[in-house]
């Protein structure tokens, strides 16, 4: 287990600024013209794949750096480059942690090198839990999964919404109801191999931001899996059912599910992913005040410019922290006993909305237009307070744990 430090070791420092010199001289450059096109961007993703950047050697080496830090560290410098760009690149990865959560050793030997490929086979993955009814409530889900004993096959139907890569995946972690009786508790995971029959794409998304990433619906019609793509397997499966019958008859409480589980891992990496797109809007902002003369002197004289740059750096700086010690405490296997990972993804995602508002206001004009990056950080950041759990959800989280109180 590592210890917690904020000062980065040499390695860290390495593949930070490596993964810095990729944001600034391949992501910056194509950001304006991919957000443009809405499109997902494959020569990005495979210059990423090439320089060994997009793949699961890389990913698994920062996730197992023992302070914790590798992954957002990995992560604020991508989505400091762009982030529909970087959302392109790390999407795959909510898909390969469902996986890492919930599957076993085999499962997850066989199916996230599948979801990376390699340099001149590049993949993706998708993960697929909101649907058009069920998106912060969760357990109202009802897409189902019905197991053929016969077959030793499981029949997934439902239709999945705004899901990253959705539909354009090679390897797709499908959430479906296994027992409606159970609310979220009767929920399991799925795989759904490269190539099956009845998954399709629906409708693709326009969005306001974050449109390099592809976002969209997934329609399952008697898609049939095999029993060895249900993560964790069948007697895990059955055990866990067993239990949460237990604890309906008794009245217990409820909570935990496969997908909360896999957003419980993932949120400290989403702030990351925030505090990234903050960091470049402040930069941005920064250099502007400096050099943006009205009234005959540096906009950053007047305290109504500077204090807001100081605020913005400590907001980032705050976000940071929090986003490190979540990330810390996952890795060294402490339990989130306040939240802290909820805390983390609330106060980056909201930092990060702030904080390029601030942006474009200290831009003036010029921030409300695309000749400057910082209206597509603005639109970008906007989606950080609404996936992988909304800042509500997050505060309900937070307020729950705290209180040990069923809020509503
Ligand atoms: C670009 C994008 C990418 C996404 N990627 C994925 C993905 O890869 N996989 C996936 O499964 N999903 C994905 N999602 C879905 C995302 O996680 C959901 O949109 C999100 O969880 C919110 O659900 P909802 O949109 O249905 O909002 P709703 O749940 O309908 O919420 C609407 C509003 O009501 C508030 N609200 C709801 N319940 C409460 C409450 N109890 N208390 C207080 N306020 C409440 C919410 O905070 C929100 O402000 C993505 C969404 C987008 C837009």
């Amino acid at each position: 287990m590592g210890e917690f430090a904020l000062e980065l070791n040499d390695d860290q420092k390495t593949v930070r600024d490596w993964i810095h010199g990729f944001a600034a001289d391949v992501m910056r450059p194509a950001a304006a013209e991919w957000d443009e096109r809405e499109e997902f961007p494959w020569p990005v993703v495979r210059e990423a794949a090439r320089i060994g950047l997009y793949s699961l050697d890389f990913y698994a080496q920062q996730f197992l750096d023992p302070t914790g830090l590798g992954v957002p560290l990995t992560l604020e410098e991508l989505f400091w480059g762009d982030a529909g760009l970087g959302l392109a690149i790390a999407g795959t990865g909510l898909a390969a942690i469902s996986v890492f959560t919930n599957g076993t050793d085999e499962q997850i030997g066989t199916w996230v090198p599948e979801m990376y490929g390699d340099a001149d086979n590049v993949r993706i993955g998708a993960f697929c839990s909101s649907e058009p009814d069920a998106g912060s409530d969760v357990a109202a889900m009802r897409t189902r999964a019905v197991y053929d004993a016969a077959k030793d096959e499981w029949v997934l139907d439902g239709v999945k919404t705004w899901a990253t890569n959705g539909g354009i995946a090679d390897v797709h972690v499908v959430v479906a109801v296994v027992d409606p009786a159970l609310g979220a508790r009767g929920h399991a995971s799925f795989v759904v191999p490269p190539g099956t029959p009845g998954l399709e794409q629906g409708q693709k998304f326009k969005k306001h931001g974050i449109r390099a990433s592809h976002t969209a619906e997934v329609v399952l019609r008697d898609v049939r899996v095999p029993g060895h793509c249900l993560l964790g397997g069948k007697e895990k499966l059955d055990e866990r059912l067993a239990r949460a019958r237990e604890r309906a008859v008794g009245g217990g409480e409820r909570g935990g599910n496969a997908a909360m589980a896999t957003f419980e891992a993932s949120r400290p990496a989403v702030g990351a992913q925030a505090v990234g797109i903050a960091r470049a809007a402040y930069e941005v902002a920064l250099d502007y005040a400096r050099t943006r003369v009205q009234f005959g002197r540096p906009i950053i004289d007047n305290q109504g410019v500077a204090f807001q740059l100081a605020d913005m750096r400590t907001r980032i700086d705050a976000a940071r922290l929090l986003v490190w010690r979540a990330s810390w405490m996952a890795s060294a296997g402490r339990p989130f006993t306040a939240a802290e990972g909820s805390m983390s993804k609330l106060f980056a995602g909201e930092t990060a909305k702030k904080v390029t508002a601030q942006a474009m206001q200290i831009l003036g004009g010029n921030g409300y237009t695309r000749e400057y990056p910082v209206e597509r950080m603005h639109r970008d950041a906007a989606i950080y307070t609404i996936f992988e759990g909304t800042s509500e959800i997050q505060r309900l989280v937070i307020a729950r744990t705290l209180s040990g109180m069923p809020i509503r």
